[in-house]
Parts: C-alpha cells; sequence; structure tokens
C-alpha cells in the first residue's frame, strides 16, 4: 500500500482521542490471541496484536499509515476471546471515527471505501459492487479507478461482478439500522 508521511501526532484533538483509545487498551499483554482470532488478519497490513502495541506506544503516525482498522468487520471474535477482556471491536470502531474526522488527505481513500461500501449497503441492503466502486471511484478519483480496472475486468471476465449499475429496486429494509446508528452517534442519518 502506500504510506503517505502523516503528522498527526502533532495535532491536539488526534492525542485526546489517541488517548483514550490507549485506556481501552491499558492491560494489553501481547498474546497474539486477537490477531490468531481475527478472521480479517490476512488482510491487515499489520496484525491486531501489534497495532495495539503501537497505539500504546504513542505511535499514531504508523497507526494511521496502516489500514489495518478499516478492514475489521466487527465480528468481535477478537473482544470474546482476549484473555484480558478489553473492547477491542470499540477499540477499532474508535480508530475509524478517529481517522474518518481528522481529514487527513492520507485517511482519505481507506474512508471514502468505507462511506461507499455502507451507503450501498444502507440503499440496496446488500453490496453491489460495481455500483459501490463507482461511487468510491468518484470520491477517490481517476488514479484509484486506474488501480482498480485489471482486477473489476479479470472480475466481470469470470462473471464474478455485474454491471447493474442503478439498477433495481432500492432495498430499505435496513434504514431504521442506520438511523438507530446515526441516532446513537448524534448525527443525523444521510438521506
Ligand atoms: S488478545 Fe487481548 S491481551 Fe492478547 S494481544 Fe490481543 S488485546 Fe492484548
Ligand atoms: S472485531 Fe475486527 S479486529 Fe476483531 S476479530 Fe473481528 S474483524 Fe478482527
Amino acid at each position: 500500500m502506500t504510506r503517505s508521511p502523516l503528522t498527526l501526532a502533532a495535532d491536539p484533538a488526534l492525542a485526546d482521542a489517541m488517548r483514550e483509545v490507549r485506556a481501552m487498551l491499558a492491560a494489553c499483554m501481547q498474546c497474539g490471541t486477537c490477531s490468531a482470532s481475527c478472521p480479517n488478519a490476512q488482510s491487515m497490513d499489520m496484525t491486531p496484536r501489534r497495532m495495539w502495541r503501537l497505539v500504546l506506544l504513542g505511535r499514531a503516525d504508523t497507526v494511521f499509515s496502516s489500514g489495518a482498522f478499516w478492514m475489521c468487520s466487527n465480528c468481535y471474535a477478537c473482544t470474546l476471546r482476549c484473555p484480558r477482556g478489553l473492547p477491542l471491536t470499540s477499540a477499532m470502531n474508535a480508530l475509524k471515527r478517529i481517522a474518518g474526522a481528522s481529514g487527513h488527505p492520507a485517511l482519505a481513500r481507506h474512508g471514502a471505501f468505507y462511506r461507499a461500501f455502507l451507503d450501498n449497503v444502507r440503499r440496496r441492503g446488500r453490496v453491489r459492487e460495481t455500483e459501490m466502486m463507482m461511487r468510491y471511484f468518484g470520491a477517490a478519483g481517476p488514479r484509484e479507478a486506474l488501480r482498480f480496472t485489471p482486477l473489476g475486468l479479470r472480475m466481470l471476465r469470470r462473471g464474478k461482478v455485474r454491471l447493474e449499475l442503478g439498477a433495481g429496486r432500492w432495498d430499505t429494509a435496513l434504514a431504521p439500522l442506520f438511523e438507530s446508528a446515526a441516532r446513537l452517534e448524534g448525527k443525523e442519518a444521510r438521506p
């Protein structure tokens, strides 16, 4: 992945937010059970155990240069198995919130992907890959579209994705769930 130099460690708002995440992880004994339990660890560029260590060491730049926490799918396996009973899924979500709110350009790509994914699920009740990726490319820019073109063409050839841009009915069954989450976060749900 592309790594950009970050200056987040110098940001006081980030320092406060990271202090809260550190408090969640203070009792980590680096046993690695979280990494071994995580179904998405192989897609992360650093393991959860390593990321917690870096958070505790105050290495925000390294943590946010990684996209590992964006790969968390909130399955709660790590939280259930951590021998110290630490709120690891909440810590992952806290890192996503901090990254999303930072507005730092180096973090924009992951945030745009996450929003495109969630928006598609909210509108369709499931992910429609082509529609989601078009929205993502609109936010992330043409270079990102070019980067994904070979993979997209391979998947199209093998019938793994369908071109169904804007077609089909919208499924609003999940809308109440998203509205409820937005209420809990003190935000307005987007139309
Ligand atoms: S399972 Fe818990 S104690 Fe073990 S490394 Fe992960 S966070 Fe730390
Ligand atoms: S909650 Fe996230 S980090 Fe924890 S095991 Fe599941 S995917 Fe991995």
